[in-house]
């Protein structure tokens, strides 16, 4: 038999189920399509980190992986046929693009007589797995996560490059493209490919997996993995990562699968409603005010330039532009200041880091949006509002993380950093004053969310 093995979010040789379901030893073409409509979204540091991934994969088949470029439900089905491949294996999407590429794929497939045959998905449980007594959808996240843990999952599937007799793609006759060359970045951004995530992840396990439930919450420290930007583009499945810590009860371990069932549950969560990648999961904040107009514009570039006059909500703006990521404490900070003190609309703050971060997961990001603007499932208590002093004071205790970011505070000496404005003398030279008062803008936020419960 020949199998069309077509790559998309699981860049990596191991613990590849598509290579069981292709059948071992079967002739295989692997193939990655560059789709414009996923690349065009993309900062050119996530770009950067994909063509590095590709590139590694390519190394990993002996230089076997073809690449074309254009839409996959007409460019799928040619390099199907011209490779005469009885079926083609993909692992299963379920973002909204995904779903629906897949299936107009599908159907061109079946109209040739192939099949589109999905094995696993990037998680370690897929959507629509997890579900209630009654056979509904989990909407919170700690009964979803018990019941996460008591389905389980497989274990990592035994394979590597030479599971298959990949074809050269030079022998096949469609128009094939090199790996597109990386864009020029400025940002400092971590090693693609799949030995990399292994590495890293040994580094973690070694180093920082004891301190990680409470290390994790450190900005200013290397307390956590790192490891959401090999599990974006798949360079490791988190079934690997849940395997090595099977064995594990400690307080890091468990902290760390919880972090890996926020994962799957907002992959389930987006998959359950579609709609909430572009719009409130809970209708009734449609009601929310927002600002809108000049004002707010330059509002929101100060907060995209991280020149907010706020160190911590600075230093975690300038992180995502320097190293294509941020700090999971600081994005939730972040992402307050710009809902709650600047009253923009969280999708606003959602698409420039969807842009921007490496690791730009559409069900992560929207509800990790959602969940710190109260509009999402199992969302923070909409009075919760971020001090963004308080939450440096307490999370970056004596000021490193702001300093390595905020080269204009670099002088200022321990916690006096998250407060320039009262150092004597006031802000450093270049350093903004406050761009809004926290105090009155917390008050004005409350107010727009109790319209809206009182309406409900
Ligand atoms: P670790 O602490 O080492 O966590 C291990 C893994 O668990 C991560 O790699 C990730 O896969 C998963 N994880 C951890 N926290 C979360 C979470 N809150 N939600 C879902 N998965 C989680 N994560 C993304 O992968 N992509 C995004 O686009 C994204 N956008 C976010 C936007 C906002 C506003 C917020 C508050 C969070 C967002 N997160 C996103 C979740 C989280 O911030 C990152 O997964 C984490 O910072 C990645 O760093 P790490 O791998 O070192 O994390």
């Amino acid at each position: 038999p020949t199998a069309l093995v077509w790559f998309r979010r699981d860049l990596r040789v191991a613990d590849q189920p598509t290579f069981l379901a292709a059948g071992q030893g079967s002739r295989a073409l692997a193939l990655f399509v560059l789709d414009r409509r996923l690349l065009a979204p993309s900062g050119a540091a996530r770009l950067w980190f994909l063509y590095g991934c590709l590139r590694d994969l390519d190394r990993s088949l002996g230089g076997r992986l073809l690449v074309v470029e254009g839409d996959p439900t007409e460019v799928v089905p040619q390099v199907a046929h011209q490779v005469g491949a009885d079926d083609v294996h993909v692992a299963a999407d379920f973002g909204p693009y995904g779903r629906l590429r897949d299936r107009g794929v599908e159907q061109a497939l079946a109209e040739q007589g192939r099949s589109l045959v999905r094995t696993g998905s990037p998680y370690a449980v897929a959507p629509g797995r997890v579900r209630t007594a009654d056979g509904g959808r989990y909407r919170v996240f700690t009964p979803f996560r018990q019941a996460w843990a008591d389905h389980g999952w497989r274990p990592p599937a035994s394979t590597d490059a030479d599971h298959l007799d990949w074809i050269d793609p030079a022998s096949v006759a469609v128009e094939a493209v090199p790996v597109p060359a990386p864009p020029a970045v400025t940002a400092d951004l971590p090693e693609p490919g799949e030995a990399a995530a292994r590495e890293r992840w040994q580094q973690f396990l070694g180093a920082q997996l004891d301190g990680y439930a409470t290390g994790r919450n450190r900005p200013d420290q290397p307390g956590t993995s790192r490891m959401s930007v090999y599990l974006k583009y798949g360079c490791v499945h988190p079934r690997t990562l849940l395997a090595d810590l099977a064995d594990s009860t400690s307080e890091g371990a468990q902290a760390f699968r919880t972090e890996l069932a926020w994962r799957d549950f907002y992959a389930d969560v987006l998959d359950q409603r579609p709609d909430s990648a572009r719009r409130n999961y809970d209708r009734a904040y449609d009601a929310l005010a927002t600002d809108s107009g000049p004002e707010a514009h330059r509002l929101f570039a100060a907060w995209r330039e991280g020149r907010t006059g706020f160190p911590v909500v600075d230093a975690g703006m300038r992180q995502l532009r320097a190293e294509g990521w941020m700090h999971n404490r600081v994005r939730m900070i972040t992402a307050s200041f710009l809902v709650k003190d600047l009253h923009l609309p969280w999708w606003w703050g959602a698409r420039h880091f969807m842009r921007l971060l490496v690791d730009g997961d559409l069900a992560s990001n929207q509800h990790g949006w959602q969940w710190v603007a109260g509009t999402g499932t199992d969302a923070a208590p909409f009075f919760r509002v971020f001090n963004p002093v308080l939450q440096g004071e307490r999370f970056d205790p004596q000021g490193d993380y702001v300093r390595t970011y905020v080269p204009e505070l670099a002088d200022v000496a321990g916690a006096a950093v998250h407060k320039p404005w009262a150092l004597p003398g006031g802000p450093p030279a270049g350093y903004p004053s406050p761009v809004v008062d926290h105090k009155h803008e917390r008050a004005v936020a409350l107010d727009r969310y109790e319209a809206v419960r009182e309406v409900r």
